[in-house]
Order: structure tokens, then sequence, then C-alpha cells
């Protein structure tokens, strides 16, 4: 921008935007926010507002668009929701005081982990900002850190991640956050944002390396928990979360300097061990949270993800939690059996359950009400919430009172009803109390004496200018005289035209109006003083005091925190128990032995979707020992994927602590569950959808135990049929065998091929998918049976799916020819077919190199590597055309 060029407020603007340039500067000129430039032209767009120009006739026209002011808040959600950050420029000083250009300045910077208004955020999600402190130039013994904190609610905690994987468990675990906003070093950005930006899609932002340093993290730790070292928070011994932690409290001292931070009052140290480890895709594939179709569901569409299914929780911070536990499960027995003895007992208990729910029902989000108090942004209205939710307390701790399982005891014991807050709210707030206090009418009368002084006062001068109307029309004898106010000239007599003669002398003529004349007298004029004098004086006091009453309550936030926990923790204990009685789930008998034994399981999301047909259960039989391993085989579309989903679906929600969709169901707990589940996408982050499979099979390997649940679905279907079902051999080998793996683990496949391998391993069984036929139709009974699928009816899916008659036919002749003996086969089939399935056992060259390939041993690079090694002889092999 040229500078001689631009007006002053223009120079202004650029100086201003200058310190922000990823961000969308709302300029405020008058009632107006506006944008120029880039800004306005991606804004016109972002928002479907008309982008205009500013100097439109001169050479060099500005790009302009604006909103009003009152407005802004929709706008500014809706540029947040698109991924954008925004500036707020305020004029900073009176436009009527202010000599020549008005000062402005940035007062906010919007990003979406740092918002704290309420009106911005979805209540059941959570909003977190996370750090990731990972250095590259470092060697792999130093720990990594990650840092979340939530600051609507305060929750701030720190995790490390050691060893050779560490990068990947600390992705892991930011999908399983799904955070809104990551702040990572620039370098890191610079190498893996696709990776960061792939598992998240929340707002990557570069921050200086420097903000990720030891110093800079000791030095915002301990000013901001007012302690001399780390020592005291417990997070001396944890160099890079403290690292990240200090990089997410410096981030937000700059990003809103003038939020305190005062409602974060921990620090904590989360341990992995305590969680089971769910690695991004299996929340995906899984649909934990999200379905994987990322549209919104439309009202009225059944819900098609777990937590939807589940969730019968009565308040926002319950589902919060109910969230929270869903990607966390737990790995103790003892800390799982205690959920699942609460939830049976208010399964049972349906009088109290109804009763806590109900009264759950009426609690307001107290754990955001709480921060918004501390940060000293809440309104009368949200005291007012606050204490309609607290008056349900002591019903609740009644509701509580019949039950004794270990956890809702705990809770009831340490269970405080918050009743002075409740007094102190209920004697100070007027119940009809406005949303802001710019207006006043927040205090109720008898509780501060001055207050009610000025409100006498005020009243009865209102009083007195009825009285004064009443004197002046009988002294002047005109009917018609009337006493007004409006915001310029405060109270006036008003007489009409035809009634001026009769005006006294002492009236003071105040404006001339078509039909009427305004005057003024001295008595008037006084009272108008006294009472305007005390509306002013009452609103100032009424805003003190709310402001007092407001920090004493914030010192007590530590208990709304406590009180928060233990409702959230009740709602999903509650909503469980609800699911469990009206989904017909049972108790799963959880153990630290190896078996998984289901009887009549169902998938809890499936099941649900079958309205007009009934679902069909299946029972499920994995050990460490003799059916370690289960291929299952079936045609397309007779229930593979959805019976492998829904077996760790149910370890999923016995590890939770949830009853399960199942007659009977005995959990030997996983410590971890690995999906690897259709050909899923990816395309997005460049790879190709084989290597997406072959990086996900490959990070399963690597990180399985013998403790694993492994669902493998169709693998190898990404690449030519010898390269797809070597590899599925070679990985069920592997897998299986003990000495490398041997993980319980369920693995459909199209390959029939593979179902030789139950004669060549112990712990490998077939099972398949029932069909019958029925004069030439397939009915698919959904059943799982021993043994594997004798035709793969593929031919009949096609024709289902309406292939052209021609080319089923076709089909048909080609398979009745490979279903004879080789020697019988017409060249022309022959011909066209490169692999038999009889073909496969004869040893072949590739195979055999495959059989070779140590995966346990290679990176997912390596893996790449030798695979073109592989194609490259599968190219030039003759027998593959
Ligand atoms: P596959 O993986 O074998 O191709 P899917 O698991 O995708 O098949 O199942 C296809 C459809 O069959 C599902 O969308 C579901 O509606 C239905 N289905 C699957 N299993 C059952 C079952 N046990 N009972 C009833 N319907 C089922």
């Amino acid at each position: 921008m040229n500078d001689s060029i631009l007006s002053p407020l223009m120079r202004q603007y650029r100086d201003i935007k200058q310190g922000y340039p990823e961000a969308i500067l709302f300029f405020r000129v008058g009632d107006f926010y506006e944008m120029f430039y880039e800004d306005a032209q991606d804004a016109s767009r972002l928002l479907s507002i008309a982008l205009t120009s500013r100097d439109k006739n001169s050479a060099h026209p500005v790009p302009l668009c604006g909103v009003p002011y009152h407005a802004a808040t929709g706008y500014i959600a809706k540029l947040l929701k698109a991924g954008r950050i925004v500036a707020l420029c305020e004029q900073v000083e009176d436009p009527k005081a202010a000599k020549g250009l008005v000062r402005r300045e940035v007062v906010r910077l919007y990003t979406p982990g740092t918002l704290v208004d309420t009106e911005f955020l979805a209540p059941s999600e959570p909003n977190y900002l996370a750090a990731l402190a990972v250095r590259l130039d470092t060697a792999q013994e130093i720990p990594i850190g990650l840092a979340a904190l939530e600051v609507t609610t305060g929750e701030f905690w720190g995790m490390e991640f050691h060893g050779p994987h560490a990068f990947t468990h600390l992705l892991n675990e930011v999908a399983r956050l799904d955070p809104r906003e990551v702040l990572c070093p620039a370098d890191l950005v610079r190498q893996s944002s696709a990776s960061i930006q792939h598992i998240t899609g929340a707002r990557i932002c570069e921050r200086p390396p420097a903000s990720f340093s030891r110093q800079s993290a000791v030095r915002a730790l301990t000013e901001h928990f007012r302690v001399q070292t780390l020592e005291p928070l417990g997070c001396a011994d944890f160099p890079a979360a403290s690292r990240a932690a200090g990089a997410v409290l410096s981030y937000f001292h700059e990003t809103q300097p003038t939020v305190p931070l005062d409602h974060v009052r921990r620090f904590t140290i989360r341990h992995t061990s305590e969680y089971m480890h769910l690695d991004g895709a299996t929340i995906r594939n899984l649909e934990l949270v999200k379905p994987l179709a990322s549209n919104e569901p439309a009202a009225g569409v059944p819900p098609s993800t777990l937590l939807s299914v589940l969730d019968r929780t009565a308040t926002a911070m319950g589902r919060r939690l109910l969230r929270q536990w869903l990607v966390r499960p737990l790995l103790h027995c003892d800390h799982i059996r205690l959920r699942l003895d609460a939830v049976e007992e208010l399964k049972n208990h349906m009088q109290a359950r109804t009763a806590l729910r109900t009264a759950l029902r009426e609690i307001q989000d107290i754990a955001r009400l709480g921060s918004r108090i501390v940060l000293g942004l809440a309104g009368p209205r949200e005291l007012l919430a606050l204490k309609q939710s607290l008056s349900l307390l002591p019903e609740i701790f009644v509701d509580l009172t019949p039950l004794r399982n270990q956890l809702l005891c705990d809770a009831r014991a340490s269970w405080d009803n918050c009743q002075d807050l409740y007094d102190l709210i209920e004697r100070a707030i007027r119940l009809d109390a406005p949303l802001t206090i710019r207006d006043g009418n927040i205090i109720k009368d008898g509780y501060d004496p001055a207050i009610d002084e000025l409100r006498k006062i005020s009243r009865e001068g209102k009083n007195w200018i009825t009285a004064i109307e009443t004197q002046e029309r009988d002294r002047t004898g005109i009917e018609s005289l009337k006493i007004r106010y409006n915001q310029v000239f405060g109270y006036y007599i008003e007489i009409t035209k035809a009634n001026l003669a009769r005006v006294p002398a002492d009236y003071i003529r105040k404006q001339t109006l078509v039909n009427a004349e305004r005057f003024m007298t001295e008595e008037l004029k006084e009272l108008e003083e006294r009472i305007t004098g005390a509306d002013v004086k009452m609103l100032a006091r009424e805003q003190e005091i709310f402001a007092q009453l407001r920090s004493r309550l914030a010192k007590e936030a530590h208990r709304l925190d406590a009180m928060a926990a233990a409702l959230s923790l009740i709602d999903v204990v509650a909503g469980l128990a609800e699911a469990a009685a009206l989904h017909r789930y049972t108790k799963p008998m959880v153990t630290e032995s190896g078996v998984i034994t289901i009887q009549g399981g169902r998938h809890p999301v499936v099941e649900r979707l079958c309205t007009d047909s009934v679902f069909v259960a299946n029972d499920t039989a994995l050990d460490l020992e003799m059916n370690r391993l289960l291929i299952i085989t079936g045609p397309n579309m007779a229930g593979k994927s959805t019976y492998l989903r829904q077996v760790a679906l149910i370890v999923l929600m016995a590890q939770i602590g949830s009853f399960v969709p199942a007659e009977e169901a005995h959990i030997g707990l996983a410590d971890r569950i690995f999906t690897r589940v259709g050909a899923s996408d990816n395309l997005a982050g460049g790879q190709s959808t084989f290597m997406v499979e072959m990086v996900e099979t490959a990070n399963i390997l690597q990180n399985a135990t013998q403790r694993s649940l492994i669902l493998l679905d169709e693998i190898g279907r990404g690449t030519s049929t010898y390269d797809g079902l070597s590899i599925a051999w070679a990985i069920a080998e592997h897998i299986h065998d003990r000495a490398r793996l041997g993980a319980r683990t369920l693995f459909a496949t199209h390959y029939h091929e593979m179902t030789q391998l139950e004669q060549q391993r112990t712990g490998i069984k077939n099972f398949h998918v029932a069909v019958q036929e029925c004069g030439g139709d397939v009915v698919f009974l959904r059943k799982i049976v021993a043994g594997k699928a004798d035709r793969s009816y593929g031919i009949h899916v096609a024709k289902l799916a309406g292939l052209p008659p021609g080319v089923i036919s076709r089909a048909q002749a080609v398979l009745s020819q490979l279903e004879q003996p080789e020697s019988a086969r017409s060249e022309s089939i022959q011909e066209q077919l490169p692999l038999t399935p009889e073909s496969l056992p004869t040893p072949h060259p590739i195979i055999e190199e495959v059989k070779q390939i140590d995966l346990f041993s290679m990176t997912p690079l390596d893996a790449l590597n030798r695979l073109a090694e592989l194609q490259r002889m599968v190219r030039s092999d003759p027998s593959d055309r």
C-alpha cells in the first residue's frame, strides 16, 4: 500500500492490521465493524454479505464490507466456524472528545480454542485448546508433551509420551481430545501439519519455538499458580508436559489479555496407563462420537453413533463427561466394576433413577457458569440460573439416599448443597433481572440500603411529576396539558397550539412543534435533576453490588466445580442405566482373563436402525488359545463388518462401565482395540487408499499386544488380487503366531483361500455369515456360523445392484467354468483368469517373498518400498496380466 494515497483512517487500519495478518480484522467505524481488502473479500463470501468498495470513484478503490456492531456476535461465530480467527478493533476513545482521528485498538482476538463466550459454544461439546511440545532436533529418548485447556470449565492437564512411537501416541491422544485449536512449534508445523490436520480438523496455530521453552514454561506456570517452582504443582518431573502447558498459558494471555484465568486452579498430569489407548482411526471407524459421513444428522434421522445411542444424560455437563468416557475406556477391572455396579443399581432402582433424572433436567451447566463467574462474565440471569440449579441439590441428595454402590455413595459423602450460595443469590437478585448489568433493576429491595433509598427517590420523583401535572392543569385550566419525557430534553410540559394563550409567564419555552410547544418550569427542572441523578447513581450502585456479589461467589467457585463433577457423574451413570433399561442391555462380567464370550450379541447402533426388520443376534467366543483369530467369510452385504464392529463395541462399552447389548457377556479386558475397517478415504492427506490401509495395518502390528483386540476388515482390497491375498495371509499368520503377536482378532475377508489357514494354525477358526439360496435368490440370514462360506455370491450381489443381464450371465458362465477342474476349462476363459482358488497353496515366488518379510521390524516407509519392489516383480511376472 502506497502511503501517500491512503487516507488517515486507512493508514490507521493498515498499521493495526499489520499486527494481525492471519485474523479478519473487525474495524469499528461508528455503528459498524468494517473489513477491508482481502478480509472484506473473504468475509463477504463466508458471511454472504455484500462486498462494496470505499472511495469508489478514486483510482484505488478499497474492497469493503461491514456488519452492524450489535449483530457482530453472530458473524464472528460464523467466521470461527469457517476456521478463521477474528480480531476485534474498537474505538477506544469517545469520538466526540477525540482530537482528529479516533484512537483504535484490538481489544480481543477470537480464536476457536480460547472462547469463553457461551453463545459461541456447543453446550455438550468440550472446547479444548491443545499444545504439542515436540522437538524435532532431539533424540528419541526425550519425551514429548501435550497440554490441554478447556477454558469454559477450567480443566487443564498435561501428558507425556516416550519411546519410538511417542508421536503416534500423542497424535492419538489429540484425536481422542478433538480440540478446536492446536498450538505447535513452527518447525513441527512445517514437517507434520498434514498428519496433525488429518486427525483433528482443528485450527493449527504456529507458535515460535521460544514459547515452548522450559524457561517460558516455568515462568508462565509459576506466575499463574503463584508458586515459586514447579514442584508443588506436581509437574516438575514432566518437563515436556510443562512446556506444552506454558505454551497454552502464554498463548492465552497474548490473545485474551483481558481475560484472567483465575478459574484454572490446577494443572494435573494424566497418566496414559489408566486409559485404553484408542487411536484416531478406531474412534472414527467405530463411529463412537461422530458418524463416518461427517454431515450433521438431520432432525428425525436415527442416531448413528455409539454416543447418540448411549446418551440419555440430562445435563450438558453429563453429556461432555460421557463423551470423555467413550474415548477413554478403562483398563482396570476394579475401576470398571465400580461403574458397572453403579449402573446396575440405578437400572434396577427405577424410582431413584427417574427421580434423579427428573431433577437433573432442571440443572444448568454449573461447570461453565462457575467459570463465567470467576471470569467476571456472568450476568444477572446466569446467577439466577445458578440459583435455580443449586435449589435442586438437596433433592438430589435425598434421591441418592437409598443407593448403596460405592461410586454414588462417595459422591454423596462429599455432598455440598451450597445453601449459602443459594441464599446469597436469592437475597440479592431480582427474579426479573435483565440479561446484562447495563440495564439496572438487578438488585432486590431490602438488600442494600443505598439502593433502596435511591429507588425511593426515583419512584417518588415520578409520583411528584404526576402531582405537578395535575397542579399545572388546575393552575392553567388547560385540560390537555401533559408532562412528557425524552432523552434529549428530559421532562417538559407540552401545550397544544390552541391553548398557547393560557400559558403562564413563568413557563420557559424549549421547543416548537407543528401543533404544540414544549415548556419547562423551575420546579420541573429541579425535580428532574433529582430523579435522573438518582437513576444514574442507582445504576452504578447496582452494578457495584452485583460485582461484589459475583466476586464473593467466585471465591467459592471450587465448591461449584466439585458439585459439577459429582452431578456429571450421577448424570452419566443414571443415563447409562436408562439406556440399559431401554435397550435391554445386560451387565457384562469383566475379568483379567483372555476370554471374550458373548451370547446373543447385538450391534448397539445397527439394531436401533432396524425398525422394520429384526436384528439377528450373534455369539462370539475368542480366547488366547484355540479361538485366537477368527476368519469370517461371506458374501458382500451379509453382515461381516457389522459383526466385527459389534464385538469391538461390546468390549468397549463394557470397559467404559456400560451394560452391553447381549444376553450374556464375559469380557476378558482388552488393553487396546484396533480397527482396520473398510477402504477408507484419506485422499485428502495425499495418500492412496492402499497406502492408508498399509500404514494403519503397520501401526496395528507394531503397537498391538497379546491382550489387544484387533478387527481387520477386507485387508488387501486396495491392490491386485495376488498382492492383496499375500499380504492378508502374511498378516493373519503374524497376528496369530504367539511368538510374534498372538492377539485376539476378527478377520473378515473376501479371499476364500484364507480359510485354508485353519488347517495350518491351531488358533485360527473359520466362520461365515449364513445365507440361504431360494429359487435362484439369496436370502441373508445374518447368522454367524462355524466353517467357511462355500460360495461368495458376488454375482448375486452384482445382480441386486443392477448390473446388465448380459454381464451377469457372462459372469455366471465364467464362474461355472472356474469351478470345474483346471483340465476341463476352456482355453478362452483360462486366459482371462490369473488366479484360481486351487492355485494358492502351490508356492509362488512372490508369495514366498512376502512370507519372508518381517513386518514387525519394519517402518511404514520400509513396507512401502518393499511393496513397490514386490509390485515390480508382479508386473514383470508373466502370470500376472
Ligand atoms: P458386509 O460387511 O458383509 O458387506 P455389512 O456388515 O455392511 O455387510 O452389513 C450389511 C447390512 O446388513 C447392514 O447395513 C445392516 O443393515 C444389515 N445387517 C448386518 N448385520 C445384521 C444383523 N445381525 N441383523 C440384521 N441386519 C444386519
